[in-house]
């Protein structure tokens, strides 16, 4: 059945992950539905901050090179979604600094300047030099290191025109529908079963609670993040990463600033004191920022799995059903591979890391 053109397939979610997948499909020939509880965007890709960068170049793993292989093709597959959709993504390759606060750290960060070209081939950089002065010298005081891998990205435009994509393609988005549950011939929604010839679980946090009655162990949880949107237009400046702290200029004249990590919450979507304490932080490490407006002060749900690594093909004991979840923190560094991916696995010709299995987080 799986790898025969013009089947259908059903999406569950349409989030960046869930969108993705289906484009791909799509352009793989699939009859494409996505079903989506909410609407576009409703979950965590309805955010802010959009960094997309490389984990660190030392110890290279399968998942950084998945990661690797998904930044460098991401120029390509952004610009395809805006020209397909006519809308704004707010992607750019900007390179990305990171603070180095002792002189143990800046050794570090030299060594792995080493392992950057072993690993990445000369393709992109890993640097270490003096901080620009739009950074308070107090907060790098052992310079920065600078790859030029890192891009930005607008999550909640860059989700709109992924659907606009998607429909340009022929994909059918369903808004307000949620799946309740798999079926051996598809899903259970509130609108009654829906048959398919092949299923994607693409929930994001939801997902988890779908593929929960089908594996041993939970697979995966929320955890909330708050972030801010501040009116400020940095130009040219690169983005920062300090320790958790995100500041991400975007090309539309704000900067992003994130974003918390909090695994015990009561309210998914309220923000508080946490994010101010943030704001605070970056207005320290880019005195620019000092008095910005903030426009938009936001929260959500980032889907992370049990393992932390993302959670990529066939659902256990059901031979028609897949998983794209855990996208967590890099589901817009991910999303250009990810729907090529779970397109070529519905084939039978993907080839995904080991740990990325669903056995591989939930011991099934
Ligand atoms: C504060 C914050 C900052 C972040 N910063 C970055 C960053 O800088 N870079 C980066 O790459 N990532 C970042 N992330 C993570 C990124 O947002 C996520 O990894 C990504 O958006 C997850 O995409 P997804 O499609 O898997 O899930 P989601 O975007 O959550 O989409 C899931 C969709 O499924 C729908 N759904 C749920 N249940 C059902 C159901 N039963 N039936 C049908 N539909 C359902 C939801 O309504 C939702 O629309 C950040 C996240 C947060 C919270």
């Amino acid at each position: 059945m799986m790898g025969k053109k013009g089947n259908s397939l059903i999406v569950a979610g349409a989030g960046v992950w869930g969108l993705s997948c289906a484009l791909a499909c799509a352009r793989h020939g699939w009859r494409v539905t996505v079903l989506e509880k909410d609407r576009v965007g409703a979950g965590a890709s309805g955010g802010v901050v959009g960094a997309m960068a490389p984990h660190t170049p030392d110890r290279w793993t399968a998942k950084k090179q998945f990661q690797f292989q998904a930044l460098e093709t991401a120029t390509l597959f952004w610009e395809e979604v805006e020209h397909l959709s006519g809308l704004p993504t707010g992607y750019g390759r900007i390179e990305r600094l990171q603070p180095i606060l002792t002189h143990k750290a800046r050794t570090l960060a030299l060594a792995r300047a080493v392992c950057a070209q072993e690993v990445w081939q000369g393709r992109t950089t890993w640097t270490v030099e003096d901080a620009p002065d739009w950074i308070a010298p107090v907060c790098a005081p052992c310079g920065v290191i600078r790859d030029n891998l890192s891009a930005r990205i607008h999550p909640a435009k860059a989700t709109r025109a992924l659907a606009a994509a998607c429909q340009a393609t022929g994909v059918t988005i369903t808004e307000g529908v949620a799946v309740h549950g798999l079926s051996d011939s598809g899903v259970h929604t509130e609108c009654g079963d829906k048959h398919a010839d092949a299923v994607i679980l693409a929930a994001g946090v939801g997902g988890f609670d779908l593929l929960a009655p089908h594996t041993a162990r939970t697979p995966g949880a929320g955890q909330k993040g708050q972030a801010a949107l501040l009116k400020c237009d940095l130009g040219t400046c690169a983005q920062i990463y300090a320790d958790g702290l995100y500041i991400v200029p975007h090309s539309d004249g704000t900067v992003a600033v994130g974003s918390t990590s909090e695994d015990i919450f009561d309210h998914p979507t309220a923000t508080d004191a946490q994010l101010d304490a943030l704001i605070a932080r970056a207005q320290r490490q880019v005195p620019a920022l000092a008095g910005a407006h903030v426009l938009q002060r936001w929260a959500g749900l980032r889907p992370k799995p049990r393992k932390r690594n993302p959670m990529l093909g066939p659902v256990p004991g059901l031979d028609r059903h897949f998983v794209a979840l855990g996208a967590f923190k890099i589901g817009f560094g991910l999303a250009a591979k990810v729907g090529e991916t779970l397109a070529n696995c519905l084939e039978g010709t993907a080839r995904i890391p080991d740990s990325f299995s669903i056995e591989a987080h939930t011991g099934d």
